[in-house]
């Protein structure tokens, strides 16, 4: 089958590699029928090359047809149409029952102190090969699917893979009191999704970003926006104008790490856990504010008492956070990666035909599979007004 694979680091191709079969009695096999791609995986393409091998297959947001199952699946049969979450999943154990499937403790990876599997994310979550492909293996299928109705476009529930349930998370975590207002760093799929949500929700909502396809997406749904090109001062000072002078109630960071980080902190991230601590250290110090830019300018903007929701994924191992600015403020700090099943019930009645969310046109882009190449290129460098680019195994 053709599938995207990693080659080294801002170059991946599209290569012919074996079919997945049935390996465990558990595993599903999925035809996949369109496949996203993440700001996450620009952070395996960019910045985590460290943990990637040659020939990685990558992806993790897929939606497709079963296509065979393993004996001891009980909840699947071929042709059901399912969405496969980006976290793997056992659905017995005790985070799991907890409401807490990326915290798995069967398919954790422990070799890095990692949480639950992660569909191509190579050694730092288990080395399970990726969903940009035309077939997935899909293990622990019982727990690890969302199963959907045939008839509408894909894309009207591709997104419940992650962007749905991680924006739906984010806002959660934000805890913004009912009619309060929270900041959205960072307008890519997952801070656009999450803009969205917030504003279905009834709350005012400051967009941040540079990129004026994205601000104006947002702005378009009702969101005031702040275009970090043209702004004059910080982006707190800017937003506690905009709150008389305290700050949103919560500030969702949607950027995460910096996909084009300085060489300092490229260098940083790819020693991380491998220099001698003092050595370490005075990498980080030097290149974490840099790497972290958004979550600092997070903890600046959110109003004293207020909470911050991290769902921008950080990776570095030592990262130096202002502690007495934190405590001081006395900022609530949630974070981590989405639990998709456990959000998909609440988001699932959004997908109707009234589309209140705007799922049937969020995507920008849908390329066939042998284009991933330029669709990469296009998304990391935000050209063509790319948004969310979808890739299509079978044009
Ligand atoms: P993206 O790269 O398209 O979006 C990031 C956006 O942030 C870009 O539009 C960029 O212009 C903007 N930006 C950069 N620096 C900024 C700054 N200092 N202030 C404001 N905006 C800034 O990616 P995405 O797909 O939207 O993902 C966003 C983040 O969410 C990534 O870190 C990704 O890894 C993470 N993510 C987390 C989960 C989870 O489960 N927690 C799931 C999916 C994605
Ligand atoms: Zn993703
Ligand atoms: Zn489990």
């Amino acid at each position: 089958m053709k599938a995207v694979t990693w080659q080294g680091r801002g170059a991946v191709s599209v290569e012919e590699v074996p079919d997945p079969r049935i390996e465990a009695p558990t595993d599903a096999v999925v035809r996949v029928t369109s496949t996203a791609i993440c700001g996450s995986d620009l952070h395996l393409y960019e910045l985590l090359g460290a943990y990637m091998d040659p020939g990685d297959v990558l992806g993790h947001e897929p939606i497709g047809i079963v296509e065979e199952v393993g004996p001891e699946v009980t909840t699947l049969a071929p042709g059901d149409r399912v969405v496969i979450p980006f976290q793997i999943s056992c659905g017995g154990c005790y985070m799991c029952s907890a409401g807490l499937p990326t915290q798995c403790e069967t398919t954790q990876a422990r070799e890095y102190g990692s949480g639950a599997a992660l569909f191509g994310y190579s050694k730092l979550y288990g080395q399970v090969p990726g969903a940009q492909a035309e077939l997935l293996r899909v293990p622990y299928a019982d727990a690890t699917h969302v199963k959907v109705p045939h008839g509408p476009a894909d894309d009207r529930f591709l997104f419940l893979s992650d962007v749905l349930p991680t924006a739906w998370q984010a806002v959660e975590y934000a805890a913004v009191p009912e009619g309060g207002s929270v900041t959205v760093l960072g307008l890519g799929p997952i801070g656009d999704m999450a803009c969205r949500i917030a504003l279905h929700r009834g709350l005012r909502v400051i967009g941040v970003d540079r990129v004026p396809e994205r601000l104006a997406r947002v702005a378009a749904r009702g969101a005031e926006v702040i275009d970090l090109t043209t702004a004059q001062q910080p982006v707190g000072d800017m937003v506690r104008e905009l709150t008389d002078g305290r700050g949103t109630d919560a500030v969702i960071d949607a950027v995460g790490m910096e996909a084009h980080g300085s060489p300092v902190a490229a260098l940083a991230q790819r020693s991380a856990g491998f220099l001698p601590d003092g050595l370490a250290r005075k990498v980080f110090d030097n290149a974490g504010v840099d790497r972290m830019a958004a979550l600092h300018s997070a903890i600046d903007i959110v109003r004293r008492g207020g909470t911050l929701s991290v769902v921008g994924v950080y990776g570095g191992m030592m990262d130096p956070l202002p502690m007495r600015i934190l405590f001081d403020k006395q900022i609530q700090v949630r974070m981590g990666q989405a639990n998709v099943t456990h959000w998909v019930p609440q988001i699932l009645p959004l997908l109707g035909d009234d589309d209140p969310l705007g799922v049937d046109t969020f995507a920008t882009h849908r390329l066939p599979l042998a284009a991933a190449p330029d669709a990469y290129r296009m998304f990391q460098h935000k050209s063509d007004g790319a948004v969310k680019v979808v890739l299509d195994p079978a044009a």
